[in-house]
């Protein structure tokens, strides 16, 4: 007997009509003899219009209200849909957080998942019940209501699922599955058969609105396949699963992602010594704001610029966090733009695949907009631009990776649960260095390994003119040199001009700097061998400590960071080639792992 979590979001519930329709779907798995547990959203727009409500009260109200009232909204539903599953004559049984021992941090409107009893589940499941549990919301350890994260439904549903060994998760929308793009930005977006837990981690955190970025971390660490669909056909959807079952031949590019409200932050004129980078991101990541794109620049007379993005709701708390600590480490000032958009692409193939890079900047191109920032990841690509030109720019990069022309699977998937990582690697808990051992919170950062390669040369190309095409014609010159590019990163200089630097493997450096040079005029440096390190794990760009305890280990040892790249699996620095030995010890003994345990996961 199969037992699924079936979760239904805000559109699915919107009305009663829709409620008895979602209510016939869970009916339909029970009388198949499956065991079903439904999680739930508010109706429709309910948590916005509570969150406007509050706002006309007060622009400032507690946290610890805001959860309070926005968990009524998942309430409502949980009860309505126990009505209706009742009144079509199945025994159900609803609810809250709270009822079911969903516990979590204190963390209130971003909560994370401590751990969730399933006693009462079970129970009511043994008894021929269908369950339904309200989504995003839980308790504390002193019994208040906190609340996941807006769209943090999703998160409650697979985390529901990890804990009861399901057999699977299904998350009924609004759209049929999970698309190349979001459909009502691009309608030539193509619904994707399937996709692996990294590729929709990252999709989902650099703006794919149809997930939970969260909700993807519990998929992937517990194992657990995830079918995307709509709830209003029955057309198969997306299956989310691990990287053996989501291959694909062909395709580089998987999918692409706006995210259409960021803000960027640069601290000018940082000293370059070590320990400098880890006082900002302390700072920063002691309120919990998530920061992505961290671009650091080569320094040029022992000054550096460090930039960063923040969600534009973020920017004035971000903004204040930056600005203390710019004068913490004596730098000369803070500026912003609260006017940018990023725009990425996502896939696997890019770990092995040359020329993505090169294709999206000559799409931006040529769609003449300039790019203000590049980072890269292992398999990502995001670049930078003014917000006004952010959706133009993501349909050039759709239409230049050909994303409009997938092609739909004939053949039915069957999914099977992967091995859990939570078995296969010894997990270290991650908040106290030296500490005692803690239990480990369900969605607590964790670390599968430190990684260093000595094999990358670094190039970097100062003075780079604000205009578009630069980076499309450095690159495409590098891919005719049929040179591999790893990480790639630029930022705003201080004199309102560009730094782009890139890392090739070490044989081809002089092969990609005689590419270069012809494209351009401005002073290019080149650091023959450099070490870059990793620290390898799951959901790191949510989990700001990951980032700034390397740092710390790294500054500790007196070791300067000069090259940074992030992404949900791993975050990469450069270094000086001769101290990343000392680096990777560092750093195994900052995250606990030892030799036995370090393996990535
Ligand atoms: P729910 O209320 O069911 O959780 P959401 O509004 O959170 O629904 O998510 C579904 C929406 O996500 C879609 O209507 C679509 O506009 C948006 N979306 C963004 N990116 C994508 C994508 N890559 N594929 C599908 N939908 C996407
Ligand atoms: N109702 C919550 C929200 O709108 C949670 C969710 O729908 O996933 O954000
Ligand atoms: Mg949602």
């Amino acid at each position: 007997m199969a037992l699924i979590v079936q979760k239904f979001g805000g559109t699915s519930v919107a009305d009663s009509d829709k409620i008895l329709a979602a209510a016939r779907r869970a009916i339909q798995a029970h009388n198949r003899g499956d065991r079903v547990l439904m999680v739930v959203s508010a109706r429709g727009h309910t948590t916005d219009e509570l969150v406007a409500l509050a706002k006309e009260i007060t622009e400032t109200p507690p946290a610890r209200e805001m959860d309070m009232l926005l968990s009524t909204g998942e309430q409502v539903s949980v009860a309505l849909m126990a009505m209706a599953i009742e009144s079509l004559g199945v025994p159900a049984i609803s609810f809250t957080g709270a009822q079911i021992g969903l516990v979590t941090d204190s963390f209130h409107t971003r909560a994370r998942i401590r751990n969730i009893s399933t006693e009462r589940m079970l129970q009511a499941l043994g008894e021929g019940k269908i369950v339904i549990v309200a989504g995003f919301q839980g308790v504390d350890e002193n019994y208040n209501i906190t609340t996941l994260g807006r769209g943090g439904s999703d998160t409650t549903a697979v985390a529901l699922a990890a804990v009861l060994g399901a057999d699977g998760c299904e998350i009924y929308t609004d759209v049929d599955g999970v698309y190349t793009t979001d459909p009502r930005v691009v309608p030539e977006a193509r619904k994707i058969d399937r996709i692996s837990y990294d590729e929709m981690l990252e999709l989902a955190s650099l703006g794919a609105g149809v997930m939970h970025s969260r909700s993807i971390e519990f998929a992937k660490k517990y194992g657990v396949p995830i079918h995307v669909r709509s709830s209003f056909s029955d057309a198969p959807g997306t299956w989310i699963v691990d990287e053996e079952s989501a291959r694909r031949a062909g395709a580089v590019v998987t999918g692409a992602a706006l995210a259409k409200d960021e803000a960027r932050i640069t601290i000018l004129g940082v000293p370059d010594r070590p320990g400098v980078v880890h006082g900002i991101f302390r700072t920063i990541g002691a309120s919990h704001l998530v920061v992505d794109m961290i671009v650091q620049n080569v320094a040029t007379s022992g000054k550096t610029e460090v930039s960063f993005t923040v969600a534009k709701g973020d920017l004035a708390e971000t903004l204040r966090a930056a600005e203390s600590a710019a004068r913490e480490c004596g730098a000369s000032g803070v500026t912003h733009d609260a006017d940018v958009a990023k725009v990425s692409v996502v896939g696997l193939g890019m770990r092995t695949g040359t020329g993505v890079a090169t294709a999206m900047f000559e799409a931006i191109a040529k769609a003449g907009f300039n790019i203000q920032m590049i980072t890269t990841s292992e398999i990502k690509i995001s670049v930078l631009v003014r917000r006004s030109e952010a959706v133009a720019a993501l349909r050039a990069v759709h239409e230049a990776f050909r994303l409009d022309r997938g092609t739909v699977e004939e053949s039915p998937f069957v999914p099977r649960r992967s091995d859990t990582l939570m078995d296969l690697v010894p997990l270290v808990e991650a908040s106290g260095d030296g500490q005692p051992p803690r239990t480990l919170g369900m969605e607590d950062l964790v670390i599968g390994g430190v990684e260093l390669d000595e094999s990358q040369a670094r190039i970097t190309l100062f003075h780079v003119p604000d205009r578009p095409g630069y980076a499309a014609k450095v690159f495409r010159a590098i891919a005719d040199a049929g040179v591999f590019v790893d990480m790639i990163v630029q930022n705003v200089g201080a004199a309102g001009d560009s730094i782009l630097s890139f890392t090739v493997p070490r044989e081809s450096a002089e092969r990609a700097v005689e590419a270069v040079r012809p494209t351009s005029s401005h002073e290019i440096a080149v650091e023959p061998a450099m070490a870059k390190l990793s620290v390898i794990g799951v959901g790191m760009r949510t989990h700001t400590g990951v980032a700034t305890r390397m740092f710390a280990a790294l500054a500790e040892r007196g070791i300067n960071v000069n090259l940074i790249n992030t992404s949900e699996v791993r975050i990469n620095v450069g270094t000086d080639v001769d101290r990343g030995r000392e680096g990777l010890e560092c750093l195994q003994r900052a995250f606990a792992l030892t030799r036995d345990n370090a393996r990535p996961l």
